[in-house]
């Protein structure tokens, strides 16, 4: 066999099993010269038959498909190649698309000789590149894809108008289209992100886009390198996902957890963050900044006087004014409470602080008007600097906070600064709170007992116990050093229960060992009376000591009443259902008036020393408290005077009917032995 022979054999075995049709007409009178097995089976006609008829094979093509193929071969001649997809009818009807490349076979001198070609069937290919559309035009993604190269659109499904709001057309006329409708903002970012993405072969990256309606939208967009089967870079494919509701909650999650909830104020998260840059700047520009700490004076009255609706809407309030006493740029920011923070960055010196300071006391000079009340209010300042005071948010936080302290110490009203003996003191406070808390168990706190003489006959008829704590290392420590630290924390409630008790079996024990019946009085504090369930406790006590009601008298003062005044003086009457007297202690310190008292259920009033004191200092005080006590006198309260001190006071207290006095004139506050003792030997 010759070595052609052996060459065409070979050839022909290869085409006999390929799924190509492979054929070969003649150039001038399209005769077929060769057709390969698939014809047969692609066709679904023998392959002599085209052998036969040459018109065959334009007469199986698809009717509709026939002109656009008969053009075919005419105009091939001059480009040399041509591919064309068109559908053939089988005899048993089947319709199926095929993919036929073309090039025609030309002799030495260049005149065409043959046409060859090789047809594919397509029809799978197609149904499932439909199925694939019909998909892509279900979802709600922007499915797109655009040449590497020249950034010209290549496919965008039907989403993409809804998404851009815009016709996909635009974006297969205009490949600068797409950066152009994407966010100003955003446009930088998504243009670089080229170079990395052709490191990575994909990513996601989120920009938004602006829609010609003006509407602004988040996108997710999944893109990943298309490559060609060069292996190089031909396509970037992406997926967009609109994704503006999610981002729209997550900047609420966002703002929820950098804002306090009640009036909206950057919290204490925030806060840390703006102190950060503020340490930043600083660093940058050699300028200080400084942090205050305001902390409202008596807000707890506010709250436990008229209850949480005034305190919230009075802090509401408050944080409105604080905004527009401070300069722009400064942050007022809320740590819970009534602690507030502004942060005062920059500032060149620390002399610029002051006019802010005074500012921020002056909007206190007007009162609020919260729920149709007017409540005035008033703050202490604590300011740290920036370093001096410290380098950290915390450091800095922690400074102003025992400045404020220290400020609320000398008087409440005014601002310090921050100086480091101070943080000492915080510490000792710290340390009493805890020490506090275990005293009780470890039994640190005793009674001490005051007598009280009536006036009319000079017998002891009363005694008030007041409360002593031996610290272990500090010695005897006063009520007024340690009651706002056991009032603030609630410790008062278990120790006031304490008092009340061991203050009834002294009174019982005393009666037991012969002495008179005495009234004796018990200090409840406004916290203990709220929150210490006190008419049970009242009426558990009396049943274990067995101390009958008439022997006890709760001293309470105005606080009490500022909660909820009808409540307390249902209380108050329960109270002396039970046969327990109450009394109000520390009058004249206070606001309220005598035509209040008018409408409470009290049986005796106790005049606070301070007003006893102003008997030998102010001009007008005789007369002043001649009257207090006619009027008490009048609407049947009896008086007891606190804190008599000298002869004078007695005298005069004597002179004018006051019914009971108390006092170091008198006697101290003694241990109960000594009382005892003292009672014995004043015995007639
Ligand atoms: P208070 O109820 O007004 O008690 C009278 C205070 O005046 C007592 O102070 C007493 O020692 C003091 N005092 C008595 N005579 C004189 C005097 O002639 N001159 C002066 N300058 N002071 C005199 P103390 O014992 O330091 O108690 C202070 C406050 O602590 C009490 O004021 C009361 O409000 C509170 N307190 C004391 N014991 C208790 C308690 O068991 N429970 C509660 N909740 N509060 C208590
Ligand atoms: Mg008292
Ligand atoms: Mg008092």
């Amino acid at each position: 066999m010759d070595r052609d022979k052996v060459a065409e054999e070979r050839l022909n075995a290869i085409l006999a099993t390929i799924d190509n049709v492979v054929w070969s007409i003649s150039a001038s009178t399209y005769e077929t010269l060769y057709l390969n097995p698939a014809a047969e089976k692609i066709y679904g006609r023998p392959a002599e038959a085209f052998y036969k008829d040459p018109g065959l094979f334009l007469s199986i093509v698809h009717p509709e498909d026939r002109e656009r193929v008969s053009r075919v071969l005419p105009e091939l001649m001059d480009k040399g190649a041509a591919s064309i997809q068109y559908r053939i009818v089988r005899p048993d009807g089947e319709v199926r698309w095929l993919e036929d490349k073309i090039a025609v076979a030309r002799d030495a001198s260049g005149g065409p000789v043959r046409i060859d070609g090789v047809a594919h069937d397509i029809t799978e290919r197609l149904a499932t590149e439909q199925k694939l559309n019909a998909i892509l035009a279900t979802i709600d993604d922007v499915v797109w894809s655009i040449s590497a190269h020249t950034y010209e659109t290549l496919y965008l499904n039907p989403a993409a108008e809804k998404v851009y709001g815009r016709p996909a057309e635009a974006f297969y006329r205009d490949p600068d289209l797409f950066l152009n409708i994407v966010h100003p903002d955003d446009r930088k970012r998504v243009a670089q992100v080229l170079p990395e993405l052709t490191e990575k072969g994909a990513l996601t990256i989120q920009y938004r886009i602006l829609r010609p309606d003006g509407e602004v939208r988040w996108l997710e967009d999944k893109v990943a390198i298309g490559r060609g089967p060069d292996g190089r870079p031909a396509r970037l494919d992406g997926v967009a996902h609109d994704v503006t509701e999610r981002k729209a909650q997550e900047a609420k999650l966002q703002y929820l957890a950098t804002h306090d909830a009640l009036t909206d104020l950057p919290n204490r998260n925030l806060l840390d963050d703006r102190i950060a840059q503020a340490i930043a700047q600083a660093h940058r520009t050699g300028n200080t900044f400084g942090v205050l700490i305001l902390d409202l004076d008596r807000f707890k009255l506010v709250n436990d006087g008229y209850g949480h609706v005034y305190g919230d809407a009075l802090l509401l309030a408050l944080s409105a004014r604080l905004r527009e006493a401070v300069r722009e740029g400064d942050t007022v920011a809320r740590l819970g409470g009534d602690e507030f923070v502004v942060l005062l960055s920059p500032l060149k010196n620390t002399q610029e602080a002051i006019p802010v300071v005074r500012r921020l006391q002056n909007i206190f000079a007007t009162p609020f008007s919260v729920l149709n009340t007017e409540l005035y209010s008033s703050t202490s300042i604590g300011i740290a600097l920036f370093p001096a005071d410290g380098r950290t948010s915390e450091a800095l936080l922690k400074n102003a906070d025992a400045a404020m302290y220290r400020a609320k110490q000398m008087g409440r009203n005014g601002f310090q600064f921050f100086e480091p003996e101070m943080s000492a003191q915080v510490t000792r406070r710290l340390e009493l709170e805890n020490a506090l808390r275990r005293a009780i168990d470890r039994g640190e706190f005793v009674l001490h007992y005051q007598p009280q003489k009536e006036m009319k006959t000079g017998r002891v008829i009363g005694v008030e116990a007041l409360l002593r704590w031996r610290h272990p290392s500090m010695g005897i420590v006063s009520p007024q050093d340690f009651m706002p630290v056991a009032e603030e924390t609630g410790l008062i409630v278990p120790i006031g229960t304490w008092a009340l008790k061991t203050a009834c079996a002294q009174n019982k024990a005393w009666q037991d060992a012969g002495l008179p019946h005495l009234r004796m009085g018990v200090n409840i504090s406004a916290r203990q009376f709220w929150e210490g369930q006190i008419l049970q406790t009242v009426r558990r006590i009396l049943m274990e000591t067995s101390l009958p009601p008439q022997d006890l008298e709760l001293e309470v003062t105005e606080a009490v009443f500022l909660r909820n005044i009808q409540e307390t003086v249902r209380t108050i009457n329960e109270l002396r259902t039970l046969g327990v007297a109450v009394s109000m202690d520390d009058f004249g310190t206070g606001y309220s008036s005598l035509n209040y008292l008018r409408r409470l259920p009290i049986e005796r009033l106790k005049i606070d020393g301070s007003l006893i004191r102003e008997l030998s200092t102010i001009p007008t005080a005789t007369v002043m408290l001649r009257q207090l006590i006619q009027l008490a006198h009048a609407i049947d309260l009896k008086v007891v005077a606190e804190g008599v001190e000298t002869k004078d006071e007695f005298a005069f207290l004597a002179d004018n009917q006051c019914d009971v006095a108390q006092g170091h004139f008198l006697h101290k506050p003694l241990p109960a032995d000594e009382f005892r003792q003292m009672f014995m030997e004043q015995r007639p």
